[in-house]
This record gives C-alpha cells, structure tokens and sequence, in this order.
C-alpha cells in the first residue's frame, strides 16, 4: 500500500508529492493527461506573486504582507478567509529556496509585462519548464507517476480515505491528497453554473478555455457529492477577455489582449460598458472576461490607436488595422455610426494629464459614462486597431472547504487522512476576482502543506498499523 496518493499532476499536486516524498513516505501520482500533455494549468504559467520586505534576486523593492492582503482583499471584494488568505501570502514569501533546489530558476520580467516587477517571481521557461522540473525532480526521488489515469470516484469510510477508482483500477493508499484542478473544461457544467441569460442565451457556449482540457471537475463533482464541504460560487471563476481567435483549449497567456487600459472596448452595440482604466492592469484583467460574458453575444472589441503600440505584451494573432474609424468599424463588423460617435464622445471627455501608464496617472475623463480613470487618452492616430474579445475561463472557484492544514471537511470536520490543493480549493482564497500570481501562491503553499500533512497522517497510520500487528 501506498503512503501517500496524489491525484492530478500539476503544480499543487507535484509541490504535495515532492514535500511528501521529503518526509519520508512513498507517493504514488495520478495525472489524468498523457506525458507530452502532463502539468495542467500550471503548465501555461509564467510566474508567482510573492510577500518581500526588501528586494530579493529578482524581486525589486518591497511587497510588504499588509499590501498583498489589502490587494487580496480589494479583488475578492471581502469574499476570502483572512487567515488562509494570510497564510498563502507568509508562504509566498519562503517557498523561493524550495522550489530552486527542484530545479525551478527565475527571472525578471520581461518589458511590456503587467506591472509586475515589484510583486511577481517569473519563472525561467515558463510554467512548462517549472512542472518539468518537478516531474524531474520527482522522478528522481522516487515518486512513482502513472498518466493517462483519470481518477473517477474515492471510497470513503466516514471521512477517511480507503481508495481512488480509475476505470477498472483500485489505488489504496493511507493518505490521499487532491489536486485535480477545477471544472473549466467541463463545458456542460459551466452551461449549467452560467445558466441562460435574459436575452435567451446560453453565455458558456461562448466562452473558450484558456488551459487544459483534463480539468473536467470528475472528482470535484464526486466529492460534493460524497458530502465533502464546498465553497464558492460555480459561476465564479478566474476569466479573461482573450482573442476571439483562440482555439478552444490550451490557447494559453499569448491569446490576452493586453492593451484594453490603453484604449476603450465597445460591445456589438459598439458601446462603451466599463472603466478600461479602473486600476492597474494585473489586477483587472481576471474581471474582463466576465464584462463580456454579459454583453450580447458574449463579444466585445477591443480598441487602440498608434500611441498604444509597444506598450503592452503583443498578442500572438495581429489585430484589424485601419487608417480611419469607419473603416475600422466596417472591417470589424460593428455598426458604423454609434462605433465613431462612442469613440468621438470618449476622445472629447478626454482630461489629458501627465500619461503615466506605470502609475494610477492622471489621464481621465470628464462627464462620460462610464468613466475612463486613469490612461485616459483620445484615440486620435492612425493606424487604428481592433481585436475581438472573448470570454477566456483560466479556471473556476468552486472548490472544497479546507482549514489551514489542507484537510478535506465533512459536515465541519476535517478528515485525518484526505487533503486538497490549488484550483481545487482556491475558492477559499478567492472568492472572486483575481492578482495576477495568486494562483501558484496558493496551490504552492497548500500543496507543500497537503504533502506534508498528508505524510505525516501516513506515518502515523503506520505506527497504528505497527502497534495493531
Ligand atoms: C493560460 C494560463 C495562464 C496562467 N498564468 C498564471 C500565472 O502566471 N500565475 C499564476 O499564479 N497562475 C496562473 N494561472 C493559473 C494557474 O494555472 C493555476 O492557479 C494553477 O496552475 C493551479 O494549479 P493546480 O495544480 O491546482 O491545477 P492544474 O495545474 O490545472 O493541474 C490539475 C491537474 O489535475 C489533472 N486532473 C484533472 N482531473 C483529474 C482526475 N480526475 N484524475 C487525475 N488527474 C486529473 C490534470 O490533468 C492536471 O494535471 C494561469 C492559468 C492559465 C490557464
């Protein structure tokens, strides 16, 4: 029998097998995708948000505990657990040295990232070369690893763990921890958690997944259904407004459109629905995906001029150019007239400052609505670009309860022996919206807390074990 059995195989998953694997027991992963496809969402990655009181290698300045916190709490809008909240963020700022000796290296970030130099670690490679490093690493140790295994149902006793089926297969094991993503890629229950709108549409349909397509909820499902506690909401979810051309998984982080602070975004209508320039972009971008979510045909444009180009990280598809603002609204389909007179409202209420797109400047508007707060600037020089906006789901916030070992809770009682990590169980975390890096922050953190929790149940079921026989 196992020690310990670690369902999904990315980066919360590889963090509890590696931890687990340190303490002394043996683990046993399941990762439902083939090898070449292995890693999850944490494969698409580019970095994690990390606590620093002063600059660290790569990290500039500082990002001091009670600043993560307030960010925290400003894009959950409250809906998150203080002291978990607290105790990702304490994490974030040790788990640095670990994840090196496993082979993942850092770098700064590039120019044209999201304001991120002060607050994100980048991983060198990307979040490909950091779960190939954890496999590695994982491999190495001994951490025995079968895919193509799609863990379907657990056996429980009460609240312990006894088994994961897959298909035909029974893996026993003392402990088990989950972390087998959320449910974006199950598309009927992203139907069933959006619902029709009032317009008779079914919004999901719309939508296009961002990462892999292995993350179908299969034991998230069971384990509600199993009576494990859930939190969060199932229309909740980490989206963003990507390229309309994006394929429908695995387009990843080159399908964003980045440039929406830097000019406006219209609807069908060709209308203007929300503050592009509300806050920093790192911290709004999660929120864009769900404003077109709720605009007719879940579609909406992005708009810039020639002043924006070389401002933002270029999408992999180039946009619709124009010379003029009735071309631009010809060749994207929208109707021309209300197209020109929404641009032509905005560049009049234009209040035009010092244009500071590092800082909240102050480039706005005056007597629009709604407003552009900051990087408010006429959309006035030729070539004009256009890009069609889709909803893009990264990943979904419903998840299970957890205390701040990573137990699994039934009824309010945490189970001795099961434990849950990342996507699902984010959702105690976040509420809603989104920090850019937050989400490798907490599954690192509670994936080396499930590990080593879910070690330390194996040890002692053992020595009960030892002292029975
Ligand atoms: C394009 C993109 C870019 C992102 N960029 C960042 C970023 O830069 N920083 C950041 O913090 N976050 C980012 N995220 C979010 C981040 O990917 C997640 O928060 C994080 O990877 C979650 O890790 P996880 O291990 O919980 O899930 P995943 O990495 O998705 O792993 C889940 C694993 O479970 C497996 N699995 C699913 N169901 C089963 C089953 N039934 N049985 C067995 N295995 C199963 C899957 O195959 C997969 O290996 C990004 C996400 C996407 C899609």
């Amino acid at each position: 029998m196992w020690d310990v059995l670690v369902i999904g195989g990315g980066n919360a998953a590889l963090c509890a097998a590696l931890m687990a694997r340190e303490a002394g027991a043996s683990v046993l992963l399941l990762e439902a995708a083939p090898k070449a496809r292995r890693g999850g969402n944490s494969q698409h990655t580019r970095n994690l948000r990390c606590m620093h009181d002063a600059p660290q290698d790569v990290l500039v300045d500082s990002y001091p505990e009670e600043e993560y916190w307030q960010d925290l709490l400003k894009v959950t809008g409250g809906i998150t657990n203080e002291a978990l909240a607290r105790l990702v963020i304490r994490a974030s700022s040790t788990c640095r040295p670990w994840m090196r000796r496993h082979g993942v290296h850092f770098q700064p970030p590039l120019s044209g990232a999201l304001h991120v130099a002060r607050t994100n670690a980048f991983f060198m490679g990307g979040g490909k070369a950091l779960v190939n490093a954890y496999y590695r690493s994982a491999e190495n140790l001994g951490v025995e690893i079968r895919y193509e295994t799609r863990v379907d149902a657990i056996e429980l006793d009460g609240s312990r763990f006894m088994a994961a089926r897959s298909g035909a297969h029974r893996f026993e094991a003392r402990t088990c921890v989950l972390a087998a993503g959320g449910f974006e890629s199950n598309r009927e229950w992203l139907r069933e958690a959006w619902g029709r709108n009032e317009r008779g549409e079914w919004p999901a349909d719309n939508f296009l997944i961002r990462g892999t397509r292995f993350n179908t909820g299969v034991l998230l499902k069971h384990m509600i259904e199993a009576g494990a506690d859930a939190i969060g909401d199932p229309s909740q979810s980490h989206c963003v407004a990507i390229d309309a051309r994006a394929p429908l998984y695995d387009g990843g982080i080159c399908t964003r459109i980045d440039c929406v602070s830097l000019g406006v975004v219209v609807n069908r209508e060709a209308e203007r629905f929300y503050d592009e320039g509300e806050d920093f972009w790192p911290k709004r971008y999660a929120i864009w995906g769900r404003l077109v979510a709720q605009q007719p045909d879940q579609i909406a444009y992005s708009i810039i001029d020639a002043k924006a180009i070389g401002r933002f990280m270029p999408p992999v598809f180039p946009g619709t150019v124009a010379d003029t603002l009735p071309e631009l609204a010809r060749k994207l389909g929208l109707p021309e007239q209300s197209f020109v007179k929404s641009v032509t409202d905005y560049n009049a209420a234009c209040r035009i400052g010092t244009f500071d797109h590092t800082a909240l400047d102050d480039c706005r508007t005056e007597g629009l609505i709604p407003p552009k707060t900051h990087w408010a600037r006429p959309i006035d020089t030729a070539p004009f670009y256009g890009y069609a906006l889709r909803p893009g789901i990264t990943f979904t916030y419903l998840g299970l309860k957890v205390d701040e070992h990573a137990a699994v809770h039934f009824g309010g009682e945490p189970s001795d022996n099961l434990f849950v990590a990342g996507e699902m169980m984010a959702g105690n975390v976040l509420g809603k919206g989104y920090t850019a890096g937050v989400g490798m922050s907490i599954g690192t953190a509670f994936g080396r807390i499930a590990g080593t929790r879910a070690a330390r149940a194996a040890a002692q079921a053992k020595g009960v074990q030892h002292e029975a026989a």
